[in-house]
């Protein structure tokens, strides 16, 4: 074997040794040209199918790049997808724990849509769904989380897993849901991304962290029924619409976005890509699991636009 074949092993060793425990069993699974990267984009997702909802043309455009290193982590598996208690004679554990399996396997297929022909390394954490805040409090519109002590341990070890990009990388762009988002999951997500985007500038990279929304609040904050902006956001119409986003005395309309990537080129993207979460864009009745809201599916996989705050 010619000598100067053999350093992307070395460096595979290397940089297995350089992550973080939680990370490592991801190392096997990544690129050769990985490694070498000097650029990287890394999604931090709060559930499967967020990823899609929030940025499938961003991402299907900048992982087609193969000198970038993509990886994904995702907080929580989205385990409250399903009607609460045993199903089909499934009890509940056994029913849950092929849910987490089934949407995980849907997110992998997913990604096949989003970086076709390329082993992006994922990271699942199972968090718990709808649980990783423990209270919040609204000031001018702006959520304050207090995050549960399970939803401190996901958010860590996702920061950290963001954080944990080969060392060649300069330039990294994180995505995640935004700190403006309905679901408390969500604002953890930009809370793992925020403190990933800090570990990395420490080192020296460059980073530029992307957020949006993919639940607005509907009406003022703290409705009862959690993230019930799936009725809002995208709206009718142009899919970028800032004035369809609640606007109130609780909840002031969110500074405009920075940034608005048009994908209107990747037209399919986004449904190929939401159609690999079976269990969510039709159901999924043999573990209980029910689509909420159809439309809301169709109408992200018609948008055109990401909007993102840019930090
Ligand atoms: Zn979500």
């Amino acid at each position: 074997m010619p000598r100067r074949s053999a350093p992307s092993s070395v460096l595979v060793l290397l940089l297995a040794a350089a992550l973080p425990p939680v990370a490592r069993a991801d190392v096997d699974r990544i690129e050769p040209p990985g490694v070498l990267a000097r650029e990287a984009l890394v999604m931090v997702s709060p559930h499967p199918d967020d990823e899609s909802l929030l940025a499938a043309g961003t991402i299907r455009r900048l992982a087609s790049d193969p000198r970038r290193f993509v990886r994904a982590v995702y907080l929580s598996a989205g385990d409250r997808a399903t009607v609460p208690g045993p199903c089909n004679g499934i009890p509940e554990r056994t029913k849950v724990e092929r849910l987490v399996r089934l949407r995980e396997a849907e997110t992998r297929a997913a990604w096949r849509v989003l970086a076709p022909g390329r082993r992006v390394p994922i990271a699942f954490l199972r968090g718990p769904d709808l649980a990783l805040v423990a209270s919040t409090s609204v000031t001018d519109g702006l959520h304050d989380d207090v995050l549960s002590p399970a939803g401190e341990r996901a958010v860590a070890a996702a920061a950290r897993i963001a954080a944990a990009l080969p060392r060649g990388v300069q330039r990294a762009l994180l995505l995640t849901t935004a700190r403006y988002d309905a679901h408390p999951d969500h604002r953890a997500a930009y809370e793992a991304a925020s403190r990933a985007a800090r570990t990395l500038r420490r080192r020296g990279v460059a980073v530029e962290l992307w957020s949006g929304i993919v639940h607005d609040e509907i009406a003022d904050v703290d409705v009862p029924v959690c993230c019930i902006g799936d009725l809002h956001w995208p709206v009718a119409g142009p899919r970028h619409d800032y004035l369809a986003l609640t606007d109130s005395e609780e909840r002031p309309r969110p500074p405009v976005w920075d940034r608005v990537e048009d994908v209107s080129d990747l037209g399919g993207v986004r449904g190929d890509a939401l159609a690999a979460h079976v269990s969510q864009v039709i159901g999924y009745p043999p573990l209980c699991m029910p689509v909420a809201i159809p439309d809301y599916y169709v109408r992200f996989a018609d948008k055109v636009e990401e909007p993102f705050w840019v930090e």
